[in-house]
């Protein structure tokens, strides 16, 4: 039975992804909430029975009290029947209806909902370019995808659950006070309105506060993070006490902003008990009275009394969970956020895949820079002829990352365009674009996953063959055949800590080269491939990178200009410009930028002859 629940719906059923999610709060709900609504239906018709069935009882009530007191001679016809009512809905009727209610709930829509949310939005967001990643905490994303969801559930359940019961069971003792004596529902409409009215102030008030609240929660969330995120910053600086007191502070203020939010409950619950006794006196008496005056019978008392406390009980949890729900829509408001951000990097209708015979680069009048008028690239061109290989030197900011990037497509350019092999890269599919070049970057982060599968991302169907052979070639294989983590996993199965953590920088970096050796793409972008390499394994390793070169177009970021000066060509960058362009030989003979840099470094440390 759970397992027919459970299975009414599949969260990872496939739908149509949008480039444009909606940017309204309640589109944004609806677009999300399509998959359930026929749960929702469901669960609001049981919530509504189950409030008839009970205004039920209590006329019911009512009625035997009225029969006991009028007709008690009728009684015994009466009491078998009435009994046999009562024992069907409290043994039958009831438990079924409740049961239903609460498997949809638990069973269908809880968990369900969550994860289908959570998978839709996790998969939105992965669509977003690396540019918007890049502008954002990768935690603070997170957070909202794993969030998000949960609180759009909360909301559903609430709204469809406890909330569509409590407006049933007022509407419906309404009506029935109605028809008993219209003059004992005045009271009750009063009491609505004060209710309503205390239920808007404290909304309006709560709804703002816990925004401050969360905000500061966020902050303080934030701050600790980035202390044990840094955390050899902290204590290289002996940092500690200053880190302390950074978040001390951040906590006394979600303690002040938590405490005004308080302050708000406490006051509502206060007047809400004010209220709900005025309700208490004035239905009780109202019907004491009309009863006095001969107008309504006993019964009628009992029902109102009974409907008094009902309400009186239900009253506090319902403006509770109105203000849940509230806060819950604020959750869901910041999470959108992240997640309804259009997806702007995206391919264009009816994009081809890259075709590339000879990768040949060709890039025209380049502009980039990131939304500002200054910074990136400034009208760049630049061919780079099949097979050639390009070193790329500059000081620190002339644009040479931002460079690879646009190649990459991770940015769309702002001005000028990027041919390969002819076909503009803007015009073909991002995926075929990244397939056809391999990347090694100077800070190689590696998935919290094994080695073997780091590795195989170059290549999901690499044999184990293939994967050893570009192990050994990128030297990674001999020390990694060594390691063993702390589950008792070693060699190829050990798992890689956080962004590689338990691994030295040179070997994060001698397993992100074996992957890009295993994927065998024709471009081959180098950002500081080497940076984290000791001299020795640098050497061992600038020959597998000149032997991977062979028959690939190249472009190697280097500032140890000893990795590029094999290269057939050296571009020297400033200011997002080419200033440079030639052969190692020709920009030394041209005595500018690339020969000061090159008699700065071979000054200290580089025997030029043993490089070329
Ligand atoms: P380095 O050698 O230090 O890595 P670089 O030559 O690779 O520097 P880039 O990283 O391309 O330089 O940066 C070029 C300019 O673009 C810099 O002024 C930088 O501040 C700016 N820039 C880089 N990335 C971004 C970004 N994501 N958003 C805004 N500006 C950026």
């Amino acid at each position: 039975m759970f397992r027919y629940f459970e299975n009414l719906i599949d969260p990872y059923s496939e739908y149509t992804q949008t480039d444009t999610p909606p940017t309204t709060l309640w589109a944004f709900l609806r677009g999300y909430c399509r998959p359930f609504y026929g749960v929702l239906v469901l669960m609001t018709v049981t919530e509504i029975s189950i409030a008839a069935l009970e205004l039920g009882v209590i006329f019911g009530v009512g009625w035997f009290v009225d029969v006991i007191q009028t007709t008690p001679n009728l009684i015994v016809d009466y009491a078998v029947p009435g009994l046999i009512a009562l024992a069907v809905f409290y043994l039958l009727i009831r438990p079924v209806l409740f049961g239903l209610n609460i498997l949809l709930f638990n069973q269908t829509l809880d968990a369900n909902s969550t994860m289908l949310i959570r998978w839709r939005a996790y998969r939105q967001v992965l669509r977003h370019s690396v540019g918007s990643f890049e502008n954002d905490f990768a935690g603070r994303i997170a957070n909202r995808v794993m969030e998000t969801p949960n609180s759009i559930s909360h909301v559903l359940g609430q709204v469809f659950g406890g909330l569509s019961y409590a407006i049933a069971f007022v509407f419906g003792a309404l009506l029935m006070l109605l028809q008993t004596d219209a003059r004992l529902i005045l009271p009750l409409l009063v009491w609505l309105l004060l209710y309503s009215l205390l239920m808007r102030w404290t909304i309006r008030r709560v709804a703002k506060a816990s925004k401050t609240a969360s905000a500061a929660r966020s902050a303080l969330n934030g701050r600790i993070i980035d202390g044990y995120t840094n955390i050899h910053s902290v204590k290289m600086f002996a940092h500690d006490k200053a880190e302390i007191g950074y978040v001390k502070q951040g906590m006394e203020t979600a303690r002040v902003a938590f405490f005004q939010v308080n302050r708000l409950v406490s006051k509502m619950e206060i007047t809400l008990s004010l209220l709900n006794g005025l309700l208490m006196v004035t239905v009780v008496g109202g019907a004491v009275i009309l009863w006095l005056d001969n107008r309504v019978q006993v019964g009628s008392v009992v029902a109102a009394t009974m409907l008094a406390l009902r309400i009186d009980s239900m009253s506090e949890w319902v403006i509770h969970l109105i203000t849940e729900i509230f806060r819950a829509l604020g959750k869901v408001s910041e999470g959108m956020e992240t997640i309804a951000q259009p997806v702007t990097l995206v391919d264009v209708p009816k994009a081809k895949l890259l075709q590339v015979p000879q990768a040949k680069i060709e890039i025209c009048e380049l502009s980039h820079h990131y939304g500002r008028d200054r910074g990136g690239l400034d009208r760049l061109n630049l061919t780079i002829q099949p097979g050639e290989k390009i070193g790329l030197v500059g000081r620190s900011g002339a644009g040479k990352s931002t460079l690879l990037k646009l190649l990459l497509r991770f940015y769309d350019v702002e001005a000028g365009k990027i041919l390969i092999d002819g076909q503009d890269i803007a015009k073909i599919t991002q995926d075929s674009l990244r397939a056809q070049i391999g990347m090694v970057q100077q800070d190689s982060s590696l998935l919290h996953r094994s080695v073997r599968d780091n590795i195989r991302y170059g290549r999901q169907n690499a044999t184990q063959a293939e994967i050893l052979a570009a192990s050994k070639q990128a030297v990674a294989h001999d020390f990694i055949v060594d390691l063993k983590d702390l589950d008792g996993n070693s060699g190829y199965e050990a798992l890689v800590g956080e962004r590689g953590v338990k691994l030295s920088g040179g070997e994060r970096q001698r397993i992100s080269l074996a992957r890009v050796i295993l994927k065998n793409a024709p471009i081959l972008l180098l950002d500081e491939a080497t940076s984290a390499l000791d001299s020795e394994i640098e050497a061992e390793i600038l020959n597998t990178l000149y032997g991977m070169m062979q028959g690939k177009t190249v472009i190697a970021i280097a500032h140890r200009l000893s990795t590029i000066a094999r290269m057939d060509r050296i571009i020297v960058m400033d200011n997002g410009s080419i200033v440079e362009n030639g052969s190692h030989q020709a920009l030394l003979a041209q005595n500018g930028q690339y020969a000061t840099f090159w008699a700065r470094q071979s000054g200290g440390f580089i025997d030029i002859k043993a490089v070329i």
